[in-house]
């Protein structure tokens, strides 16, 4: 039987590459060529997500709306304004008013600021300085409007992200898991989508970058089964950002 070899060359056959082959064939793509990376952020660089879950179930409870963890991690990746839209219309049978969503929204910074600022993902420094050895670009790509978050990436990985390489929340109409935050990305980056990596570790984040058409790393680094990210689609999952860094070079070399 005659496989297609759409790799380009000098691409050398790794434990990925039929993985990296579904996805071309898929998208009817020449070649998978990395040459930029597009990090979210929660649940990606920083250790966040507890944080995050705690204070929207906290958010949501003050105004006696049944929240649980669970849902704070499948929602991850939308605008805080569509998750209480969502909670709203289950609860309510109606969408937020802009007052109730500024109120959620703040009494959920205000907790998410109370706690500690959270720590890196085990390992990502080690994996962004890799990438950065082999002069791809980084982007990062988050639904987070949080500034403490946004202004603490230099604090937390210096020298790594640049102002003009981010798409967050201030920067979209509409927030994963439409492709629009990964288009965006990709717009600015001026790259081709077989040229971009995404490390993803929430659902609606690799439904996000897989609607828009780019080869999607998801990680669980959170509390849900990993099955709930391969049915998202993503192109590999990884059990920890540990075994992403080690296998990075069977990507990427
Ligand atoms: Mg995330």
């Amino acid at each position: 039987m005659t496989k297609t070899v759409s790799l380009c060359p000098n691409t050398k056959y790794t434990m990925f590459t039929s993985s990296i082959q579904k996805f071309l064939n898929k998208n009817h793509y020449p070649c998978f060529s990395p040459k930029a990376v597009f990090f979210d952020m929660d649940g990606v660089l920083f250790d966040s997500m507890k944080s995050h879950t705690n204070a929207w179930v906290q958010a949501m409870l003050d105004m006696n709306i049944p929240f649980t963890h669970h849902e704070a991690y499948m929602n991850e990746g939308r605008t805080g304004q569509s998750t209480i839209d969502g909670a709203f219309n289950r609860t309510f049978g109606r969408d937020a008013t802009e007052e109730e969503k500024q109120q959620i929204y703040s009494l959920k910074s205000k907790y998410f600021e109370g706690y500690d600022a959270p720590e890196r993902i085990p390992f990502v420094l080690e994996l962004l300085n890799t990438i950065k050895k082999q002069e791809l670009i980084i982007f990062v790509v988050t639904g987070s409007g949080q500034a403490s978050l946004i202004e603490g990436l230099e604090q937390s990985f210096p020298n790594i992200f640049q102002k003009e390489k981010m798409i967050t929340a201030f920067d979209v109409q509409n927030g994963k898991p439409s492709p629009e935050p990964y288009l965006k990305a990709l717009k600015k980056s001026g790259l081709q989508p077989w040229e971009i990596i995404v490390v993803e570790n929430a659902p609606l984040g690799i439904e996000s970058a897989k609607a828009a058409g780019l080869f999607t790393l998801g990680v669980n680094t959170g509390i849900l089964e990993k099955e709930v990210l391969v049915k998202s689609g993503a192109d590999i999952v990884f059990d920890s950002m540990e075994q992403v860094f080690e296998k990075w070079n069977e990507l990427v070399s």
